[in-house]
């Protein structure tokens, strides 16, 4: 299958507002460095009813550069989906490196799972078909566990998004990194309630609680980057 836009496929899913300077970035800068798997996977993706979910391929470059900055090795992830985002963390951690990645819908999941094989980086994915607190929760029971991880990347429901956090920021190590996708929410944070579709009403006021808390966080280096949906990336600093 020809490798299709995600413009074409998605019109404007975004937050920067110019088609044309997304249509420019992506083709100058991520389409051209995009990995083959990751390319079929994401036109693999289009097929599903609810494709438009997957992570935008220039937050993935940035979360590649981040994943090689911190040298990760081992991460975790909350909300799979198809597996863009998971693909893209295996294929920039070391061979030896692990993801832990969290999601109730295997069958998405299988359905990017021929790119993973391909790609020969399925060693390093333990896939736990499941919601994601429990998960987290029985992680922490076993202090070991704590401050071991270098990278998490949090793209599923957003109502969620401060409970993953208490206990992911307890996770990550200090100097690790927690990145959280859609906190601009469609860019409906900064319109009034009601300007903004009802369906789309509850998870604008989670992102509008959510960007709060995370900017009084004294325990953390943040940026709130208008990049796809909007990426929030902390630091934990202690
Ligand atoms: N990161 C993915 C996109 C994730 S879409 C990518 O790169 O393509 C959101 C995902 O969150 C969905 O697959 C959904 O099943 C999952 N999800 C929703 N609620 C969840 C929960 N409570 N725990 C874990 N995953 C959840
Ligand atoms: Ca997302």
């Amino acid at each position: 299958m020809d490798d299709k836009s995600m413009l074409e496929v998605y019109p404007n899913p975004i937050i920067l507002q110019s088609e044309g300077l997304l249509k420019y970035i992506l083709e100058t800068s991520v389409y051209p460095r995009e990995a083959e798997t990751l390319k079929e996977l994401r036109n693999a993706t289009t097929k599903h009813p609810l494709g438009f979910m997957g992570a935008s391929p220039d937050v993935g470059q940035l979360m590649a550069l981040l994943l090689k900055l911190l040298n990760a090795k081992k991460t975790i992830e909350v909300g799979v989906f198809t597996g863009y985002s998971l693909l893209l963390t295996a294929l920039n951690i070391p061979r030896d490196g692990k993801i832990t990645a969290i999601d109730p819908d295997r069958k998405s999941y299988e359905m990017g799972l021929p790119f993973i094989k391909k790609a020969g980086v399925l060693h390093k994915i333990e896939y736990i078909e499941s919601l994601a607190l429990p998960v987290l929760d029985k992680l922490l029971q076993d202090p070991a566990n704590e401050g071991t991880f270098d990278f998490a990347f949090v793209d599923a429901d957003k109502n969620n998004y401060l409970n993953y956090h208490e206990r992911l920021i307890k996770l990550v190590k200090i100097g690790g990194i927690v990145a959280y996708d859609n906190t601009l929410w469609g860019g409906t944070v900064a319109l009034p309630e009601m300007a903004v579709s009802k369906p789309k009403r509850d998870w604008r006021r989670c992102a509008l609680d959510f960007n709060k808390a995370i900017s009084k966080d004294s325990h953390l280096e943040i940026a709130l980057v208008s990049i796809g949906d909007g990426l929030t990336i902390c630091r934990r600093v202690c």
